[in-house]
């Protein structure tokens, strides 16, 4: 891990009810989360108020997404204005279902991260390659422009978190090799060093996603720059969590 706070995202996705989220925030209440681990969950907006409403953990909310600039005519979409109105503190930008399923582009995300910035929301910014760029041997050109699409919206990365997530490693079980992903995350730093500032490359936390479990985590945790995770599958599940969360100590 490197110098920043760990930083540990539990990414719910599209998946939940009223009940199974009860169930899941009694198991997270009930585990022993360590104090420098910084913990954040990111449930389906319309289970947001629920969770915040039911965690006595020491965890933050997150949302999934938000909308790229001042709430309105907007049929679907739910603002950065209401997200902080509900007691939201994160949201999630730039996932690869977002950008691949959805199809939001560099510079959409780029302005979503600037405008949820501006109303004090923090952002977990992701990036990452797809499967056929990284056998083309594109993984560093594909990250390097999806970050400097954050790097020209953005007016500082005091509060963003970096996700690197490998396409192909999310939801297929697949996890990086702690190698490969401490390759990417020295490559992402080197090029926040050189095109931000050495100081933010230096404070930045870089966290992986891509099937992390309560098996992987601890190779990955100790690698020198990775700063924490970003966890889809495994974060449904309390105690694996929890274990995840306490990876680094
Ligand atoms: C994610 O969606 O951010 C993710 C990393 O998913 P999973 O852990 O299920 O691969």
């Amino acid at each position: 891990a490197g110098t920043g706070k760990f930083f540990v995202g539990g990414n719910w996705k599209c998946n939940g009810s009223k009940d199974s989220i009860a169930k899941l925030v009694g198991d997270l209440n009930a585990a022993k989360l360590e104090d420098d681990v910084e913990v954040i969950v990111a449930p389906p907006f319309i289970y947001i108020s629920q969770v915040k409403d039911s965690l006595t953990a020491p965890i933050q909310i997150s949302a999934q997404n938000s909308w790229v600039g001042k709430g309105g005519a907007f049929t679907g979409e739910i603002s950065a204005e209401q997200l902080k109105d509900i007691g939201c503190e994160w949201v999630i930008l730039g996932h690869s279902e977002r950008r691949h399923i959805i199809g939001e582009s560099n510079e959409f995300t780029g302005k979503k991260a600037a405008y949820a910035l501006e109303q004090n929301l923090k952002v977990i910014g992701c990036v990452g390659e797809k499967l056929e760029e990284r056998e083309a041997g594109k993984t560093f050109d594909v990250c390097f422009e999806q970050l400097k699409a954050f790097a020209d919206a953005v007016p500082s990365w005091d509060n963003i978190v970096i996700a690197y997530e490998p396409v192909w490693a999310i939801g297929t079980g697949k996890v990086a090799t702690p190698q490969q992903a401490q390759e990417v995350h020295a490559a992402i730093r080197d090029w926040m060093a050189k095109n931000v500032t050495p100081e933010v490359a230096k404070k930045v936390r870089i966290i992986y996603g891509g099937s992390v479990n309560g098996a992987n985590c601890a190779e990955l945790a100790k690698q020198e720059d990775i700063d924490g995770f970003l966890v889809g599958g495994a974060s449904l599940k309390g105690a694996e969590f929890a274990t995840i969360c306490n990876s680094v100590t």
